[in-house]
C-alpha cells in the first residue's frame, strides 16, 4: 500500500485511496473509491472519490472528464448497492470555502435511507 503518482501524501483522501489511512470503505471501483463519512449527516451518507488527487470540481481538467462521469456512474452502483434506489438519494460537492468543503480532494455525498427534506441554501 504506497501512494501512486497524482496522489498527495499529505492528503487524507489520497491516503485512503491508497489503502494507507482507514476507511469504512464500501466499493471500490479502480479508479475511485466509496467509503462511509466518519461523521454522517444521514442515515446513510457515503463519501466517493476519484484515487487521483483533483483539489475540487473546480479543478476538474478536460482529461479528467471520463473519470469525472465514472465517478457519477460508481455513484449510482454504490446507492443501489446501499438499498437507496428505492426512496431516493441526494449526491452532492462542495467547492470551497462558501460551500463548507473541509478536505481539498474532489468528492461526492451521497445521502439517503432516509426522507432528506428540500435542499437548504
Ligand atoms: P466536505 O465538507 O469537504 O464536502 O466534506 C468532507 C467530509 O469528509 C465530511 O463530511 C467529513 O465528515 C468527512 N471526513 C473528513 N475526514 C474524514 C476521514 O478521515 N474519514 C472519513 N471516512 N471521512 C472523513
Ligand atoms: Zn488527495
Amino acid at each position: 500500500m504506497e501512494f501512486d503518482k497524482g496522489q498527495n501524501p499529505t492528503c487524507i483522501f489520497c491516503g485512503i485511496a491508497a489503502g494507507v489511512t482507514m476507511a469504512d470503505v464500501v466499493y471500490d471501483g479502480g479508479d475511485t473509491i466509496f467509503f462511509r463519512d466518519i461523521n454522517p449527516k444521514a442515515r446513510v451518507h457515503i463519501v466517493g472519490i476519484p484515487k487521483e488527487h483533483i483539489t475540487s470540481l473546480a479543478a476538474v481538467a478536460d482529461d479528467n472528464l471520463m473519470l469525472l462521469g465514472k465517478l457519477l456512474h460508481d455513484a449510482s452502483v454504490v446507492a443501489s448497492q446501499q438499498d437507496l434506489g428505492g426512496g431516493g438519494y441526494r449526491v452532492v460537492t462542495n467547492v470551497g470555502s462558501d460551500a463548507g468543503q473541509e478536505v481539498d480532494h474532489m468528492h461526492i455525498h451521497i445521502l439517503g435511507g432516509e426522507s432528506l427534506g428540500p435542499l437548504r441554501c
